[in-house]
């Protein structure tokens, strides 16, 4: 028997997955369904008996978990690009795009999100995919969460137009699951390109997904946070993606926080406040 469960239940345990995700809990595992309470539930206690009910979705204690799927080692670092043709470098990379059905999230775009911002920044965000604004402006970053991205780079005394924005993929992942491994694996090669012509001092990766893939290895967020990694050359910060700091604003302090060592490691003023206490909250 197989059971599905209803549109609401689904978008429920979506949320609680992407709000897991956020706090770095990316392995899970199910317990053993207790048969007979599912099926006294269901008023289906003849099913339960059923030897296809146990066979086919009852996990059995001696079920094997599979293998973490696998997160590809990074290309070798492309040659630097003189400053004067990185905006070249760039446009010939999204030519290379072009209508890209490379992995399966072609089917449900809209547009390609390839970056915004300065070709030449000093510091570079990457998030982990494009929502349903970011698919229809083809654009990084505009909706919520995006103003949220905004004010946090204003308070970092800093313009959006003078940071690099992008994405591990281009394309929008259907109702914003997460990008499956060989998505991220696949589309991702592009975004090393893009950081290894922008050459950004600083990256700061944004939740989970994105640490995972520029740093090649699935660790949880809190055992990334609070220091600098390299990554092609670049120092990188990790911290929580603008979308979780919307559900749990009080993360916004350690978000902050992340920010500031991003900030030290650009030679700016850390005295600044904190996107919160400067008043934008109408970013929530
Ligand atoms: Fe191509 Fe990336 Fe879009 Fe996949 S997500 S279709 S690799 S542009």
């Amino acid at each position: 028997m197989t059971r599905v469960l209803d549109r609401a239940t689904q978008e429920a345990l979506a949320a609680r997955l992407r709000f897991y995700r956020e706090l770095g809990l990316t392995e899970l595992y199910r317990r053993p369904v207790d048969v007979s309470k599912f099926a006294e539930i269901e008023g289906e206690a003849s099913a339960a008996a059923s030897p296809q009910f146990h066979s086919s979705t009852v996990p059995q204690e001696n079920e094997q978990i599979s293998a973490r799927k696998t997160v590809y080692p990074a290309p070798e670092i492309g040659a630097e690009v003189p400053a004067a043709g990185r905006e070249t470098a760039l446009r010939l990379i999204r030519e290379d795009i072009g209508d890209c059905t490379r992995c399966a999230l072609h089917k449900g775009r809209n547009k390609i999100v390839f970056a915004d911002g300065d070709a030449h920044a000093r510091l570079m965000f990457v998030g982990e995919g494009p929502g349903a604004d970011e698919d229809a402006q083809g654009l990084p970053f505009v909706g919520r969460a995006g103003q949220l991205l905004n004010n946090m780079i204003g308070a970092m005394g800093l313009k959006r137009e003078e940071v690099y924005i992008a994405n591990i993929v281009k394309c929008r992942p259907p109702g914003n699951r997460t990008p499956e491994p060989d998505e991220a694996n696949t589309c991702s090669q592009f975004l090393f390109r893009q950081i290894d012509v922008v050459r950004p001092e600083v990256l700061v990766a944004l939740g989970a997904t994105a640490a995972t893939y520029l740093l090649g290895q699935r660790q949880p967020l809190a055992g990334l946070r609070g220091r600098v990694h390299s990554v092609r050359g670049c120092r990188l910060i990790v911290t929580y993606h603008p979308a979780y700091l919307l559900r749990d604003p009080r993360q916004k302090k350690e978000a902050w926080a992340d920010l500031q060592i991003a900030m030290r490691e650009l030679g700016l003023k850390t005295g600044n406040k904190g996107p919160r206490e400067q008043g934008n909250e109408a970013a929530e």
